[in-house]
């Protein structure tokens, strides 16, 4: 029903700070309506590993109203001892109000759903994958274990199969980007959609098909504070100042925080790293040649 995402760079916040934005951006979608909503945090500061992919993010999920998934997530946080003060350079949260289409309110239905273990790639959805059977066959026959009654889990399913395959075949690595393309290559039907991924920490990747879908920017140092309030992309990606990057489907979820605001077009996909913002566009395969990726069509 509503989807909701914060980064942040060359500004240090800390957990108790991510968690508020995240929850009053699910506050000021409740008035949609909803059963159920979700967050993803890091687990950790991902700048702080020294390994190649951060370690699994957390994910937070509950039936019913906003406040009673804030009161989980204190109590979790608290029971395994996570610390509130922690402070990141970067964080990427993802958030999620659900309005059940495919499976009941349940917490295992509610978004962010995962690629599985490990939660390799995290996804919040609104809409509807139209083809979601054939894709899950497909995904059950290459070995992965469903959990949820969703439509919406085999996006990240997905994403973790083409990763996989991506990273066995190729002698490059692959971009969250080029992961992100080659999934929706396989969807049909209306989609917004944040994508989160320890293999890419300090990133967010959000995509849109007849669903809507805001960026905006707040830029810190004091010298920002004037101008133009248009996003201009390209001062955006050539700067290092300090900035926060706001997703959402709803403008009033954004706008609370930026005037420097983006409507993302149908096909586009928002790529956020190291304090840049690039726009790609999606093309279907029509009279094109095959992605180097192939998909799980066998
Ligand atoms: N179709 C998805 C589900 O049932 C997303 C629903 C929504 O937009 O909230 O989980």
């Amino acid at each position: 029903c509503g989807i909701f995402a914060y980064l942040n760079y060359n500004v240090t916040r800390d957990r108790r700070f991510i968690l508020e934005i995240l929850f009053n951006g699910l506050r000021r979608l409740e008035y949609r309506g909803y059963d159920s909503a979700g967050i993803s945090i890091d687990s950790s500061d991902p700048n702080r590993q020294f390994s190649d992919s951060a370690p699994s993010p957390l994910i937070f999920r509950q039936e019913g109203n906003i406040e009673s998934l804030v009161k989980s997530v204190y109590k979790d946080v608290a029971s395994i001892e996570l610390n509130l003060e922690e402070p990141f350079a970067v964080h990427a949260g993802i958030a999620h109000t659900r309005w059940a289409t495919h499976g009941e309110p349940s917490p295992k239905n509610s978004h962010p759903q995962t690629s599985g273990a490990g939660n390799e790639f995290l996804v919040v959805h609104n809409g509807v994958i139209t083809n979601y059977e054939v894709l899950k066959e497909t995904l059950i026959r290459h070995g992965f274990n469903f959990e949820s009654d969703t439509d919406t889990e085999v996006i990240p399913k997905l994403a973790k199969y083409v990763f996989d395959k991506a990273n066995e075949e190729g002698e490059q690595t692959v971009t969250f980007s080029q992961v992100v393309l080659e999934v929706m290559r396989h969807l049909e039907g209306a989609y917004a959609l944040i994508f989160k991924s320890p293999h890419y920490p300090n990133e967010l990747i959000a995509c849109k098909r007849g669903s809507p879908l805001l960026l905006g920017v707040k830029e810190l140092s004091e010298d920002m504070g004037r101008g133009a309030s248009f996003l201009d992309l390209k001062f955006i990606s050539e700067n290092g100042h300090p900035k926060e990057f706001f997703l959402s489907s709803d403008a009033s979820a954004v706008v609370e925080h930026t005037k420097k605001v983006l409507v993302i077009e149908d096909s586009e996909v928002v790529h956020l790293k190291d304090g840049g913002v690039s726009i790609l566009k999606f093309e279907s395969d029509k009279g094109k040649h095959s992605s180097a990726l192939s998909g799980p069509s066998s």
